[in-house]
């Protein structure tokens, strides 16, 4: 496992803009706490940076994130890491929903949690595929500007599980697309993400780079004190309109399905492969 060696984010810092990048191509970037971690990390660095003004997300290779890491040798799920996202205890060595509940709120829910807070602005860049895990960092973001090559999808319905953990579909979607984007578990390409308003803007693949550093090139002009507050404006609106609540309800119903699946075919994933749908 080389792999293991080599940071599974990279970081660069360009003109007062923060890029960081999933940084696990062999594997379609999917997702393992280590990456999680690392991506604390480097938005934590950026934060605490002066320098740096609007942060940007994007996956190197073919894809932006294929989802969290269910099958390649570096997954971690039996691994302990710092808790950061809320005080809660560890959940290695526990059991059952015990154990997932913990590992869950902490890596999923409770980091993305955490990232949407971020006092700077972060855009999400996103090309190639963008499933389920990917869709919890692309939405942890403010703004979504996808290549015309992107496409999102949330196929753990076919796992029995009702979305991922990060439970932002009604919010970032109608909730009638939000349904059809569920109960299919087809792939919206980049032209229907952006009619269904999960995106604001979609780029040819090639201008994609340059256009995201326009974007926060204008962004980085602007009052950092304003920013922060503006982005504290628009999530607190949402909040208010049940967003923070919506996804402690939801994360019960999902942890019932991983248990469901659990407690019928002794796998809280059961028995769909989301490996077979990556792009
Ligand atoms: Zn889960």
């Amino acid at each position: 496992m080389t792999e293991m060696n080599s940071s599974p984010i990279a970081y660069a810092v360009r003109d007062a803009v923060a890029y960081v990048t999933l940084d696990r191509p062999k594997y379609a970037n999917a997702q393992n706490s280590a990456m999680t971690y690392a991506i604390d990390d480097a938005l934590t660095r950026a934060v605490n940076d002066d320098d740096v003004a609007v942060i940007v997300l994007s996956g190197a290779g073919k894809h932006f994130c294929a989802g969290h890491d269910i099958g390649t040798p570096g997954r971690d799920v039996d691994e302990s890491f710092d808790r950061r996202a809320m005080i809660y205890w560890d959940h290695v060595g526990r059991k059952g929903v015990d154990s997932r509940f913990a590992r869950e709120s902490e890596v999923y829910l409770g980091m993305c949690r955490r990232w949407r807070e971020i006092p700077k602005p972060m855009i999400a860049k996103v090309h190639g595929a963008c499933i389920a895990g990917g869709l919890m960092l692309a939405w942890a973001c403010d703004f979504i500007v996808a290549s015309d090559d992107a496409f999102f999808s949330d196929p753990v319905v076919k796992m029995g599980i009702p979305g991922v953990e990060y439970f932002a579909h009604p919010w970032v979607m109608s909730p009638r697309v939000a349904k059809e984007f569920l109960f299919t578990g087809d792939r919206f390409d980049a032209r229907r993400a952006l009619d269904a308003g999960l995106v604001n803007q979609v780029v040819s693949r090639g201008e994609l780079d340059g256009h995201v550093d326009a974007i926060a090139a204008r962004i980085a002009a602007m009052p950092a004190f304003g920013l922060a507050l503006a982005k504290k404006a628009v999530n607190q609106a949402e909040d208010l309109q049940g967003f923070r609540s919506g996804l402690d309800s939801v994360f019960g119903l999902h942890h019932m399905g991983h248990a469901h699946n659990a407690e019928i075919a002794g796998d809280s994933l059961n028995g769909m492969d989301v490996r077979n749908l990556r792009g």
